[in-house]
């Protein structure tokens, strides 16, 4: 079988190693990820010295996860993913980020509101080894997954072209998709699959070529952009000492910091939000206007690390925060939409990365099943492939849809309020840490839900509901 992934970002890359892992290998399988951007050089601890005189374009910086600064948590979920899929890679990218042990929350009038754990140990088995929440770098995930799969499948797994469209043959059995793409030279290419995987991020080409140019299924800016970068300077006693990440909510915003990597590196990673009505504004703004901004709204905020890092720190990173309207499908006949290209969430919900990596994870295990399954030995591979999409929607729709609506909810928290909202917000922190079943009662047990969902399960319950399993051995290979 012939697959190309579209995007050699986080859904991407781990994709192309699941696919790697799990694939039966009773076929030939050849699997080529095409990434529109090359790695950019310079890495986060150099970062003022590559724009000293801040007139960067917003538009690179906001382009592609290959280059975007900025930071993010990957979840104790997307961590299992990583173990699942390999231990040398799971412990590569613990030791190139900085493992958040607990989320301390902060009032910008300096009151603590509390601190959680984010280990996963509470809910989960006995013997299940711990994960927690992994701060890092953008880049630093990034790279940590191009090295393995570089080091274990060589430079060409990964092709640096911009795929520019595709178009499927009705009249072929096999090979039916011909992507279009540019290679580094502008000159134009074609290659053919009997599979396309679009993990393009959230201006996906692949979603094009499936809902058209139709409005109703493009994101929407949201008037919000993350923006970010990294300070080099000592790891402050509240994050060091505590193992933290620290979340600070005021009446003028949000704010939050931690180490980007090791303690010992010195990359102290902030990140806030920066509100412009159109994405035009963007793309106009200089970075000194947005660090302008910040310590406007902070200047009354009573947290000195957060005056620091205003007052010294180079905005690095601008992404801008899109809605993603809900899709009725993620894919159809050899086409399929993982990560962000399938359903961009709110920020707020720190599980971009993770839902991504269990994207990856189901998709890849839920092809290898089928394919390794008797009956479909059989069947021409453009059934099972259209099967596996079919089944992927099916499991991955519900969870996504879950995490993305309680997203939405809490979004609005980091919006500018007036004081007694403000007030208000902090007595309502204050209580959800404190008294954790109040937590439970009004948002679920999001600990549990989040951290217990497994990916194997889910796809043996969504099989063993199918109508097309019927009579079909129970004892999977993969699958358990
Ligand atoms: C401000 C902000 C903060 C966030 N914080 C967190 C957090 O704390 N925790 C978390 O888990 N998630 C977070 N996220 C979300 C997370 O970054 C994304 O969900 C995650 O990167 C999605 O990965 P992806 O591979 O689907 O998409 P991307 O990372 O966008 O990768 C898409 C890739 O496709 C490439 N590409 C695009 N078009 C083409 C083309 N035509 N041809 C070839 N290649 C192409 C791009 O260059 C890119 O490398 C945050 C997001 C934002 C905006």
């Amino acid at each position: 079988m012939r697959i190309i992934i579209v995007g050699g970002g986080i859904a991407g890359m781990s994709t192309y190693l699941h696919l790697r892992k799990h694939l039966p290998s009773h076929s030939e399988h050849d699997i080529t990820i095409y990434e529109s951007h090359r790695p950019r050089s310079i890495v986060s601890s150099s970062r003022s010295q590559a724009h000293p005189n801040q007139s960067v374009n917003l538009n690179a910086l906001s382009e592609s996860t290959a280059i975007v600064g900025g930071g993010l948590g990957i979840s104790p979920n997307g961590m299992r993913v990583l173990r699942d899929l390999s231990l040398g890679l799971h412990d590569r990218v613990v030791a190139q980020g900085f493992p958040a042990e607990h989320f301390i929350f902060k009032g910008a009038n300096g009151w603590s509101l509390g601190m959680q754990s984010t280990s996963d140990k509470a809910v989960r088995a006995k013997d299940d080894a711990e994960e927690v929440c992994i701060a890092s770098s953008r880049h630093g995930l990034w790279t940590t997954l191009r090295q393995y799969i570089v080091e274990e499948y060589g430079e060409e797994a990964i092709k640096h072209k911009k795929v520019l469209k595709l178009v499927r043959r009705l009249d072929l059995p096999t090979l039916r998709l011909q992507v279009y793409m540019l290679d580094e030279q502008g000159r134009k290419q074609v290659d053919n699959a009997d599979l396309v995987i679009g993990a393009d991020g959230v201006k996906s080409v692949v979603r094009n070529a499936l809902f058209g140019d139709d409005e109703k299924f493009q994101p929407i800016y949201s008037g919000q952009s993350g923006v970010g970068g990294f300070h080099n300077t000592t790891i402050p006693p509240i994050i060091a000492d505590n193992r933290a990440m620290v979340f600070e909510f005021g009446g003028s915003g949000f704010f939050g910091y931690s180490s980007g990597g090791p303690i010992s590196e010195k990359q102290l990673m902030w990140w806030s939000t920066f509100e412009t009505s159109t994405l035009h504004n963007i793309k106009a703004v200089d970075p000194r206007d947005i660090r302008h901004a910040l310590s406007e709204r902070h200047k009354h905020w009573k947290d000195p690390i957060i005056e620091d890092i205003v007052s010294n720190a180079d905005v690095e990173s601008i992404y801008p925060t899109w809605i993603m309207p809900e899709l009725p499908h993620w894919g159809k006949r050899g086409v399929v939409l993982i990560g962000d290209a399938a359903h961009a969430l709110d920020p707020t919900t720190g599980q971009g990365a993770s839902q991504a990596l269990e994207d990856s994870q189901v998709f890849s295990l839920l092809l290898a099943e089928l394919l390794d399954r008797e009956c479909y030995g059989q069947a021409p591979d453009r059934f099972t492939i259209d099967k596996a999409i079919k089944v992927f929607y099916e499991i991955r729709h519900p969870r996504v849809k879950t995490i993305s609506d309680r997203g939405k909810k809490l979004a609005g928290r980091k919006a500018n309020v007036g004081i007694v909202k403000e007030y208000f917000m902090y007595c309502f922190i204050w209580l959800l840490i404190k008294f954790p079943s109040i937590g439970k009662a009004l948002l679920s047990d999001v600990n549990r839900e989040l951290y217990c969902w497994s990916s194997k399960e889910s796809i043996r319950e969504a099989l063993r509901n199918d109508r097309i399993d019927d009579g079909i051995n129970e004892q999977s290979r993969l699958i358990g």
